[in-house]
């Protein structure tokens, strides 16, 4: 596998209102996602963890899901989730906030969707081989290499990003994947408490989930035990209290992006120059990991 990844941030970013029909969907397979995001990155629940005793509770979201035929399902706010019992079936991602970015190959700066971790002047990832990498970034694309599924960087090459995936052979050792019976309890969770979440379904699968929302599936995560769908309470509740009260760099930039972003896909008004000063006060003056350019 040999990538090409400079000037492209095609899987972290939501480039779907830049070329429509090239870019992918996570809104494919037999249980779609409810929400609309695009490229959520699922956690091991160890991830979820370690992002949390760093005080980086606020940079993760939950995903649930559409039931497959077959599946038991859960129905709150009149939405049908994917369920074990009653129990709605989660994974856990990182937050993507508009950002002003220009990825894919594009040289126009637009509001687009792009993660939490994403340097939007150098689209560089800021945890890059650091112990907070997520397993699912560092070997991307190789499970879709594996199952001959079509990756990101093919998506971005047929929209006229430039050549990125230059070998498609699939590294020799891969982890297991995110989704699939070994994921139960590991990446895959299932929450305990489904009377608690009036609102909450409503708000995930329309993109506005409150901290509260958040903090609640991040506890159940953390709670939870891997190879089974148990959930430890008292894990659970402490997880959920440190979730709910983080307030980190990337939670606070989260929050001045989200204020300041013009309509999703929109081109920004404003130049290179101010866009650094911008991303340099918002992001790097606040905490943020430096990454190193392309040169
Ligand atoms: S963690 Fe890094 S590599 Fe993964 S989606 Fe975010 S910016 Fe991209
Ligand atoms: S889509 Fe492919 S080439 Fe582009 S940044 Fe992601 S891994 Fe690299």
């Amino acid at each position: 596998m040999d990538l090409r990844c400079e000037g492209c941030a095609g899987c972290c970013v939501d480039w779907r209102p830049l070329a429509p029909t090239a870019a992918g969907s996570d809104r494919t397979g037999r249980r779609p996602p409810i929400d609309d995001r695009y490229d959520l990155v699922p956690l091991t629940r160890d991830e979820v963890a370690a992002f949390l005793d760093d005080g980086l509770g606020d940079v993760l979201t939950p995903r649930l899901f559409e039931p497959a035929e077959r599946d038991d399902t859960a129905r709150i706010d009149g939405v049908d989730v994917a369920a074990v019992g009653d129990r709605p079936v989660f994974v856990v991602g990182l937050r993507k906030p508009p950002k002003p970015v220009a990825p894919v190959g594009t040289d126009e700066q637009r509001w687009l969707g792009a993660c939490v971790f994403l340097d939007p002047t150098t689209l560089q990832c800021r945890i890059h081989e650091t112990d907070r990498y997520p397993r699912t970034c560092s070997t991307y694309p190789g499970h879709n290499l594996e199952l001959d599924a079509e990756t990101e960087c093919e998506r971005v090459e047929a929209a006229g990003g430039g050549d990125r995936l230059l070998d498609d052979d699939p590294p020799d050792r891969l982890p297991a994947p995110a989704f699939g019976s070994h994921a139960v309890g590991t990446t895959v969770f299932a929450y305990p408490d489904p009377d608690d979440l009036d609102g909450a379904v409503e708000r995930i699968r329309d993109g506005a989930a409150t901290a509260a929302d958040r903090a609640r599936f991040v506890g159940a995560a953390v709670g939870s035990r891997p190879g089974s769908f148990a959930v430890d309470p008292d894990r659970m509740a402490e997880a959920r209290r440190r979730a709910c009260a983080a307030d980190s760099w990337a939670g606070r930039a989260i929050r001045e992006w989200t204020a300041r972003a013009d309509d999703d896909g929109a081109a920004v008004t404003h130049d290179d120059d101010a866009r650094e000063r911008l991303v340099r006060r918002l992001e790097d003056d606040a905490g943020a990991p430096e990454t190193p350019g392309w040169e």
